[in-house]
């Protein structure tokens, strides 16, 4: 059968998203490979329509439960036998699951690694006509990736001990070495590697500097009103303050956080989901299979651990291809929260040496004055060309000379013994004469107040690209004391000098009006209370159902109906995302909302 027709009748889509055909081809013809493709690219349908497609079994192991829940269920929604065994599944179902895949009752199998790698269930699987492994995730099996699990490492042995199958790993964050560590390991260097769609065009980026964050939040939420979006935080403490903030301030914000209770997280999950205009302020303990598509905004309070972190929370945004906006508060504390996160694990000093290098990567996107995406992309290995959607690129930076404020703050540093942190030096320089620094008899210093003309916003700037472009060091062990690097001393000693980017302020927020508009365009107001009656159906099926409700349909899917408005089961097949199996589960139920 033609692939596309499989797409169609399978899945419901009319075209497969750059790349999957590629990757199904080549997975069909029993090659080995690996698939870097961004998140939201689809990665799933890429193994499951060979799954489907090869006579024998597909074992998919993946370390997150909550994904293999909802790719379970979603399958099973399209009468695709599948089923998945995990820690958090009851001892007896798993065994029970097991015995339906030995017996060929299931195709498709998720299974955490530590429940794969046993002697017993490998022993079991070699007499069964296991025609692929999937090994999702595939980062984790290399030391060199974000989030290493030495479970994972186990993985290599599936080489030796199924020969006949094809091993398919797939990844949304792998930079080079990564990449190349992971082929090494899983085949012996025998999968092609396919680095697919990490350019999302439609992802505007920007990154502001954190001073009055709590005010800028409000005027970007406030041009975003109606729209659904998320804003990251680094603590627990602080998603429940900014939703407390925000619903003052007249939004309707819901807190997330792993302290939560799991039916509390569910709920507003739920809500989330399928409401409009719902803000979720969180750690990032929120977003591992959230496939909302219309995301319309990721606001990150605080600096993310790396560019893959980044890179991996941005991509929730804006999936149904339309317009979406990212925006990156960089602060300084935030830096030093950072550093002594890494180095107070108990991690050895070549792992931490690594994540000081992967947040130096993110940091160089803070600072960047060219083109952001260009940055970003690189990271990832991609090539790409100015984009005109990133704030450096609509409204470029101006470099400024900065020898002599850089020499001030130097001097400074270097007088007070190295010993301080940036607020403590910013005060000396403008002379501000605090307890502290009247005890330590730091306003006698020539550099007491010899920056008084700049105001303190400026310094923290300054001391920002100073330890950016590596003049300055933040000493962590010290509590985050600015060190001086040789690069400073010469800065510091005339022998080199400095200038610094201007900040980009809001200006480069101009063009939400049309992200507005499209989306008014797209939903049109007349058909806003059939997608509402739409979202009702669906909740209640998925509650039927014990589903999350995008597994009934996509919002998109609802706004495609909205927009055609079928009358009858045919019509109905030309929505995107309505297959066979939906059509005949749900069809009639969805039919007769319209038609009324
Ligand atoms: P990821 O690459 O992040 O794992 P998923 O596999 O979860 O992405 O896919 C993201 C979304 O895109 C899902 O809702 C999926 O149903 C949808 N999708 C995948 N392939 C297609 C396609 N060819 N056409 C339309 N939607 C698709």
């Amino acid at each position: 059968m033609d692939l596309k027709t499989v797409l169609k009748e399978s899945f419901g889509f009319s075209d497969f998203r750059p790349g999957q055909e590629e990757i199904i081809k080549h997975l069909l013809a029993k090659k080995h490979i690996l698939a870097v493709l961004s998140t939201g690219a689809g990665k799933s349908l890429c193994y499951q329509l060979p799954a489907i497609l090869f006579s024998g079994r597909t074992v998919v192991v993946s370390p997150l439960i909550a994904l293999m829940n909802d790719q379970t269920a979603h399958l099973r929604s399209l009468k695709i036998p599948a089923d998945k065994v995990h820690s958090h599944c009851h001892f007896r179902q798993n065994q029970a699951t097991l015995n339906d895949f030995v017996k060929g009752e299931t195709k498709i199998l998720y299974m955490s690694p530590e429940k794969l790698m046993t002697e017993k269930v490998l022993n079991e699987f070699q007499k069964l006509p296991i025609e692929m492994f999937v090994i999702d995730e595939a980062h984790c099996i290399s030391k060199w990736g974000a989030g290493f699990r030495p479970e994972y490492e186990q993985l290599s042995q599936l080489k030796k001990l199924f020969p006949q199958a094809v091993l398919a790993a797939f990844t949304a964050t792998a930079d080079k070495a990564t990449r190349l560590d992971i082929v090494k390991k899983l085949t012996g260097n025998k999968s092609r590697i396919v680095v697919k769609g990490f350019n999302r065009p439609n992802i505007f980026l920007s990154v502001e500097p954190k001073q009055n964050w709590k005010k800028r939040l409000l005027e970007f939420l406030a041009e975003r009103r109606g729209l659904s979006g998320i804003i990251y935080a680094l603590s627990r403490k602080e998603t429940v303050r900014i939703s407390e903030y925000l619903n003052s301030k007249g939004f309707f914000c819901l807190p997330y956080h792993a302290g939560q209770s799991a039916k509390l997280r569910q709920k507003s999950q739920d809500t989330f989901m399928t409401e409009d205009a719902v803000i979720m302020s969180a750690t990032t303990a929120f977003g591992m299979g959230i496939d909302k598509p219309d995301i319309r905004f990721v606001v990150h309070i605080n600096l993310p651990a790396s560019m893959e972190d980044f890179y991996q929370e941005i991509g929730r945004a804006g999936r149904d291809g339309k317009p979406a906006d990212t925006l990156l508060f960089y602060g300084l504390q935030d830096l030093i929260t950072r550093r002594k996160m890494i180095q107070s694990g108990e991690e050895d000093q070549e792992y931490k040496l690594r994540e000081h290098k992967r947040l130096e990567a993110l940091l160089a996107y803070c600072e960047s004055s060219s083109c952001r995406k260009k940055t970003l992309l690189s990271y990832f290995g991609e090539d790409f060309d100015n984009c005109s959607l990133c704030d450096n690129c609509l409204s470029p930076p101006k470099r400024v000379e900065g020898t002599i404020p850089a020499q001030i703050f130097l001097s400074a540093i270097a007088r007070t013994g190295q010993y301080f942190g940036m607020l403590h030096i910013i005060d000396v320089v403008r002379g501000v004469e605090t307890e502290k620094v009247k005890n330590r008899g730091h306003h006698k210093l020539p550099t007491f107040g010899k920056g008084a003309d700049h105001s303190k916003a400026f310094w923290e700037i300054l001391a920002r690209q100073l330890i950016s472009s590596g003049s300055l060091n933040i000493d962590i062990e010290r509590f985050g004391a600015l060190k001086i690097t040789k690069n400073g001393q010469d800065i510091l000693y005339g022998r080199e000098t400095f200038s610094y980017k201007e900040p980009n302020l809001p200006p480069a927020f101009k063009k939400e009006k049309k992200t507005k508009k499209e989306i008014l365009e797209r939903q049109k107001p007349e058909d806003l209370p059939l997608l509402s009656k739409l979202k009702k159906l669906r909740l209640q099926i998925a509650r039927e159902k014990e589903v999350p409700a995008f597994i009934i349909f996509s919002d998109r899917t609802l706004i495609e109906m909205t927009n055609l408005k079928p009358q009858s089961l045919q019509e109905m097949l030309y929505v995107n995302g309505v297959g066979k199996q939906k059509l005949e589960l749900y069809g009639e139920a969805f039919l007769n909302v319209i038609r009324d």
